[in-house]
């Protein structure tokens, strides 16, 4: 049996409701900006023949190095504070109210 611990707070899983976060942290990429002219028929045309061949150039389509995948296990009272606050914002702010 696989033994499961909360990755905030350390505290034992067994028999507690776990909760799992996955996050994905990319670079974002906008290559093109679609326009009102891309949408004409002969445009898009144009980009699935390019999608197309980005496609066949491509030799690894799904996982660009910049790509960094997160999974952490919560237990119910970490599952609820990260809800409230998933990126930490209330904390942070805390420390820098602490400095003056
Ligand atoms: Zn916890």
């Amino acid at each position: 049996m696989i033994h499961y611990t909360c990755d905030l707070c350390a505290g034992d899983l067994q028999g507690d409701q776990r909760y799992v976060v996955n996050m994905d942290v990319f670079a974002a990429q906008d290559p093109a900006e679609l326009t009102e002219d891309d949408l004409d028929e002969d445009h898009m045309e144009e980009v699935s023949q390019q999608i197309q061949e980005m496609e066949e150039n491509a030799e690894e389509p799904d996982l660009s190095p910049t790509t960094k995948q997160f999974r952490y296990d919560l237990c119910c009272a970490c599952h609820k504070r990260f809800l409230r606050d998933p990126l930490g914002r209330e904390l942070s702010k805390k420390v820098s109210f602490s400095k003056n």
